[in-house]
């Protein structure tokens, strides 16, 4: 049965000035295609007064900075507190360009890291930690802004996706997390 996860976008001022309309629809669709066809999750943009199951917040590198203490700056998170809904920082700037990765990615291109930048950041958010590198291509879990060894990827595995589909059975979104980078 399909599980319907509604998410709420916020945005901090620095943040908001870099926020595009399309932006929200599109971290949608990025999490559609590749956690819920294969989870039964439907993501659906968070309305009305009820209570979100998850919250986005949109954040700059300064504000990344700010919110976790130290340098998270460049890169996204997950939930680190002990708080529902469930929190997942995505970094504006980052989304907005690859300035600051480095060149395996830039190669890659802007699209590809925006599909890994939310399906990681989901997939830390749904209890699954970091896999280290196995294989030719790259699980979408195992950290690749540092120059992995394997083929960078932005999609689910079928490692990945085992990983999903036992921590969405553990009780998925709804869990409190303690989960970085
Ligand atoms: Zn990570």
């Amino acid at each position: 049965m399909t599980t319907v996860v509604s998410i709420a976008f916020e945005s901090t001022d620095s943040a908001d000035a870099l926020l595009r309309d399309t932006d929200n629809a599109r971290v949608i669709e990025i999490l559609n295609a590749g956690l819920g066809r294969p989870l039964k999750y439907a993501f659906v943009m968070h309305a009305g007064v009820s209570i979100p199951d998850i919250k986005v917040q949109w954040s700059t590198d300064s504000d990344m900075v700010q919110a976790f203490g130290f340098s998270y700056n460049k890169l996204s998170a997950a939930s680190l507190e002990a708080t529902f809904p469930c929190e997942v920082y995505l970094n504006i700037e980052n989304w907005r360009s690859l300035r600051a990765h480095q060149a395996h990615w830039r190669l890659m291109g802007i699209k590809k890291y925006r599909e890994y930048q939310v399906t990681h950041e989901f997939g830390h958010a749904l209890g699954v930690g970091h896999l280290a590198p196995r294989g030719r291509v790259c699980n979408v879990m195992t950290q690749q802004t540092m120059k992995p060894t394997c083929a960078i990827n932005s999609r689910p595995t079928s490692v990945d996706l085992d990983y999903f589909i036992k921590a969405r059975a553990r009780g998925g979104f709804a869990r409190v997390r303690q989960s970085k980078l």
